[in-house]
């Protein structure tokens, strides 16, 4: 009998919690291959490199298969010479966006077998008896490319994010963008079939499902089918999408407003609010529209909103980024996601990019480190304004201390390049206290505002992330008898109420006395309970309804349904 190829698909994720959709897909096709055995071997680019050694050299195999991205091209560009010379007999396959648009330097540096320009889905079985150092993979119809997810997969794919695709291509043409550059015509896959597959995905209990699409919502009674369909089938695993805002309608708002909390979380690409800006790469402006939809969108509470911005696109100055930057954080996102420009080669910007004076990284992450109309000094600026919004905004470590602070201050720009000055100056440092702190120091010296209020929202924000009963020095107040009195009045009713109920959650519990007015009369209670179980649930505890003699504890106690925004 022949013996079997023994192939090897190997991923190299940026975070073990993250998954490979093209590996999947190709798994998924050699399946049905007659003569093959194929094992999926996921390393991470933070691992050590000799342990990745040992994991693919596990068992003897004829065939590597990496899928090569910007983060993680420099990894496999060091492993594979390495792999090469411990298994000499071993094939090499290249194949992703790195080697299709970056194929002359992949061609020089010599360590592939074979490189796959194109995409993953065509170029089986020809691969494996291939002669030329490089295979040009014709497109496949996407409603013919296979779900990639089989049962023997799902395992490993509980808890993780998962991706998946209903279309592909771009009706735009960014010209930084790779998409822009790819023959890929826009194409949808049929509805019922996705629907078929979102409810397998829903049913592997991944930790979100992230859908690839470039623009979901380019074709808007697809994007509402979908997404009725996740609202009905009350999805409890979240879809993250990316849209466009301009296409939004009347009807959309409609609909996601019964969408169910936190089901959808939704990335809009705002890039630059600067017309000239927008011009200049070939995107489509209308800032005034799309800015009233996002609005909306994240007025929208039950919907988890990110928004991007690129700085140092061509034409991008000082004014222009910073002018965006305030566009965007004032509509208060759940997270805002400050990038830099990066020139990808085979785009129609990198042709373009002496043009605006741009420096650039020649390796991964291709990085625009200046440009004629901004001087690394000013972009430095932006690398620590993106540290801090990271650590400061995007943390929700400070959910109402920030919200108070950006609201006193002339523009979020100003606050968070005055926060500087307080901030560590050691990026790595994250501690809450340690920020706390910061936050802390920066209101007593650029706030004239209520020092006592600032100190509670501060330690307001400090209970869902508390380890402990204390607060930390710097918030430390003299109650700690009281406190302990009105939790064990308390306790009675979260003993008799609350479903699962342990002793243990009860002790790790924590109870917020506000001591300024302001912010009792804000959140409509003298006290909240972050009871701490799986998750956080809070309660509003009315500390004279527990303390009165003919005390009626469920009327002292009340559960809070929207517990993170002060209205
Ligand atoms: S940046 Fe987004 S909208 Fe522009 S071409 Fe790329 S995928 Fe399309």
């Amino acid at each position: 009998m022949e013996k079997k190829r023994q192939i090897a698909l190997t991923a190299v994720n940026s975070r073990s919690s993250h998954t490979n959709l093209a590996l999947y897909y190709i798994k998924r096709l050699l399946k049905y291959q007659e003569g093959t055995n194929t094992d999926l071997i996921e390393l991470t680019i933070n691992e050590n490199w000799k342990q990745s050694l040992m994991k693919l050299t596990k068992q003897p195999y004829d065939y590597y298969l990496f899928s090569v991205y910007i983060w993680n091209s420099d990894f496999i560009e060091e492993l594979v010479p390495l792999l090469k010379k411990i298994c000499p007999h071993s094939k090499i396959i290249l194949g992703g966006p790195e080697i299709t648009y970056n194929l002359e330097k992949w061609k020089k540096t010599g360590t592939a077998d074979v490189l796959i320009q194109g995409q993953g889905e065509s170029f089986l079985p020809q691969i494996f008896s291939w002669k030329s150092p490089v295979f040009r993979s014709r497109n496949t119809p996407l409603n013919s490319v296979p779900f990639p997810y089989e049962p023997e997969d799902y395992a490993n794919l509980k808890g993780r994010l998962v991706y998946y695709e209903a279309s592909r291509g771009c009706l735009f043409n960014c010209s930084y963008c790779l998409s822009s550059c790819s023959d890929q015509k826009l194409e949808y896959r049929d509805p019922d079939t996705v629907k078929k597959e979102l409810k397998v995905l829903i049913s592997i209990e991944p930790k979100i499902v992230k859908m690839v699409d470039r623009t979901f919502n380019s074709r808007r009674d697809y994007a509402r089918e979908i997404w009725q369909f996740l609202i009905d089938e009350k999805s409890p695993v979240p879809f993250h999408f990316e849209l466009h805002p301009l296409f939004l309608e009347e009807e959309d708002f409609s609909l996601l407003e019964t969408a169910p909390d936190d089901l959808f979380h939704f990335e809009v690409g705002i890039q630059s609010t600067d017309k000239s800006v927008l011009n200049a790469v070939d995107r489509p402006y209308n800032w005034p529209k799309e800015k009233e939809n996002i609005q909306r969108l994240c007025s929208l509470k039950n919907i988890h909103t990110h928004l991007d911005q690129i700085a140092a696109l061509p034409l991008d100055n000082k004014e222009s980024a910073e002018e965006s930057f305030n566009e965007i954080l004032s509509l208060s996102p759940d997270e805002f996601q400050l990038g830099f420009l990066k020139i990808l080669p085979g785009t129609t910007l990198a042709k373009k990019a002496e043009t605006y004076g741009m420096v650039v990284k020649k390796s991964p992450p291709y990085e625009v480190v200046q440009t004629s109309t901004m001087s690394f000094t000013e972009i430095k600026k932006f690398y620590n304004v993106e540290t801090d919004l990271g650590r400061f905004y995007n943390s929700h470590y400070f959910h109402h201390t920030i919200k108070y602070l950006l609201e006193n201050s002339s523009s979020p720009w100003a606050f968070f390049t005055a926060l500087m000055e307080f901030s560590p100056a050691d990026k790595s440092v994250k501690r809450w206290a340690v920020l706390g702190e910061c936050l802390l120091k920066y209101g007593e010296e650029q706030n004239s505002g209520d020092r006592e209020y600032l100190m509670d929202l501060l330690r307001l924000d400090w209970c869902p992330f508390a380890s402990g009963q204390n607060y930390p020095p710097f918030l430390k107040r003299n109650d700690g008898e009281a406190t302990k009195v009105n939790r064990r009045a308390a306790y009675p009713f979260f003993s008799e109420n609350i479903a699962g109920f342990t002793r243990r959650d009860y002790n790790r519990s924590i109870l917020f006395v506000p001591t300024n007015e302001r912010l009792i009369e804000e959140l409509n209670s003298n006290a909240i309970l972050f009871y701490r179980s799986d998750s956080i649930g809070k309660y509003k505890i009315d500390l004279k309804e527990l303390s009165s003699p003919e005390e009626n504890l469920r009327q002292a106690v009340q559960p809070i349904k929207e517990p993170d925004r002060i209205s």
